[in-house]
């Protein structure tokens, strides 16, 4: 398998005739691939070539890079149902070539450790390129000093939790003190923001009153808690003079927060996901069956349609500049055990295969989105948030030949029977999408043709990250 991938890899790859689209704009032109790197991009590249993609009529992006996924994260004895192999072709085949996944700090163990045991499921597993992030569940005195290690060692961006109290909860005084750390160390902090104090208050209160369905997993986590704690996050990072990244932005509300933090001037980047664009929280907790309302039980939770148009206007804005997946998937059997009581439920659902095309149909073809912007979100910002640009995120000479040919006259059906992921529920099961991936190149191999992985197992590499830089 390795031979094949250098040999694949090592081709002189020539795109003809599509639109090359990156963030800054567009062009017809012919891209040519060589040495796993993008060689030229401009009209009528001469051959020879070993290999001609015919790209007429389509689009080329860079790419996409999904900077928010779980993948083989233990939860108690479960774990979620992707690993590093099923959840990269998964993501390869929808047009994702770079993920970066969350390694979690285990309590009493240090960040070098959850890096290690990261590492050691994705090497040789992942399909393609990655990255991490930690988790930091346990500020003690020596794990603080090893954030600087961390950006070190390539991995510069540290997940801060505000919610679930008891498990991965830092109080507000830690929160800051890894703030202060980061902002003198070139680190960035990814806040998951909702106030889990008076969540998990909220949630014993539910459950005692007999409002057990999964529904009022939405009612107990309400947008007003997500906002104050996204408020609060942001003051925090102010005061540290910090950068600050906030994930899964989920409510009209907690948004209005990071716009009115960025209308100041403050370094505040938003991440929404495909979710939070598309699906509602059902009508009331018990409008749906125990199966069904599982499935969507995910935290911070789906909201109304005012939150999705809102998050749509603010990525249109550029007050949202991300769109990644939190990728967390669980079979339904593992979903089914908080069937009577829904604070038993692990929270996540599937989503890696699906986010370039989501986002193309909703946000391109429907018109709320230029092509253009559509890849600054899926694929640009995240790479440059993330310290990967320009290797990751834009299609020029020198970036690594991470390309999706992709056909906006095609569509895509999408259906837990035939996606690629491990998993047996799809969110977004039955619908049909304007647009389709149709070639996927990863550091000049095709490992994606008409839908099929076609790449050598375990193909991607560790990406170490640069620190992050401020955009000016
Ligand atoms: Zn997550």
């Amino acid at each position: 398998m390795f031979a094949v991938s250098i040999i694949l890899s090592s081709m002189r790859v020539l795109i003809r005739n599509g639109t090359v689209v990156n963030a800054t704009g567009r062009q017809q032109a012919d891209v040519l691939v060589e040495d796993r790197r993008v060689a030229a991009v401009g009209p009528a590249i001469p051959g020879p070539a070993d290999r001609v993609i015919d790209a007429t009529g389509r689009l080329v992006f860079p790419g996409g890079v999904d900077v928010h996924t779980h993948l083989d994260m233990p939860l108690g004895a479960i774990r979620t149902s992707d690993d590093f192999g099923t959840g990269t072709v998964a993501a390869a085949c929808g047009g994702t070539t770079t993920v970066v996944d969350y390694a979690v700090q285990s309590r009493g163990h240090s960040l070098r450790e959850a890096l290690d045991e990261w590492m050691a499921r994705a090497a040789g597993h992942a399909a393609i390129d990655f990255g991490f992030h930690v988790c930091i569940a346990d500020l003690r005195p020596e794990v603080e000093a090893e954030i600087a290690d961390m950006v070190a060692a390539g991995v510069p961006s540290f997940k801060l939790f505000m919610a679930y109290p008891g498990r991965m909860m830092l109080d507000d005084g830690e929160i800051f003190r890894v703030l202060r750390r980061t902002a003198a160390c070139g680190g960035l902090v990814c806040l998951h923001a909702e106030n889990g104090t008076v969540i998990d208050l909220l949630v014993r209160e539910a459950v005692r009153a007999g409002h057990t369905a999964p529904g009022y997993h939405a009612t107990t986590r309400p947008a007003a808690l997500e906002a104050e704690a996204v408020h609060r996050g942001i003051a925090l990072a102010r005061l540290a003079g910090a950068p600050l990244y906030v994930v899964h932005l989920s409510s009209a509300e907690a948004l209005a927060e990071v716009a009115a933090a960025r209308g100041r001037g403050d370094r505040v980047i938003g991440e929404t996901c495909p979710q939070y664009l598309l699906l509602a929280a059902a009508a009331t907790p018990d409008a749906e069956d125990a199966r069904t309302a599982a499935r969507t039980v995910i935290s911070p939770p789906l909201r109304g349609r005012a939150s999705q148009n809102a998050l749509w206007a603010g990525l249109a804005r550029g007050d949202v500049q991300v769109v990644a997946t939190d990728h967390c998937p669980f079979f339904l059997d593992q979903k089914a055990v908080g069937h009577a009581d829904f604070s038993t439920i692990p929270n996540g659902a599937p989503g890696i295969e699906h986010r370039m095309a989501l986002l193309y149909d909703a946000g391109v073809a429907s018109g709320r989105l230029s092509a253009e912007r559509f890849v600054e979100v899926v694929s640009a910002a995240p790479a440059r948030t993330f310290g990967l640009y320009p290797r990751k995120g834009v299609v020029a000479v020198g970036a690594d030949a991470d390309l999706v040919v992709f056909d906006p006259s095609g569509e895509t059906r999408v259906s837990a029977a035939t996606h690629h992921m491990r998993v047996d529920y799809n969110l977004y099961e039955g619908r049909t999408l304007a647009g389709a991936v149709e070639t996927v190149m990863a550091r000049g191999g095709v490992i994606v043709e008409r839908g099929r992985f076609v790449g050598p197992a375990g193909g991607g590499r560790f990406l170490a990250r640069a620190p992050f830089i401020p955009e000016p």
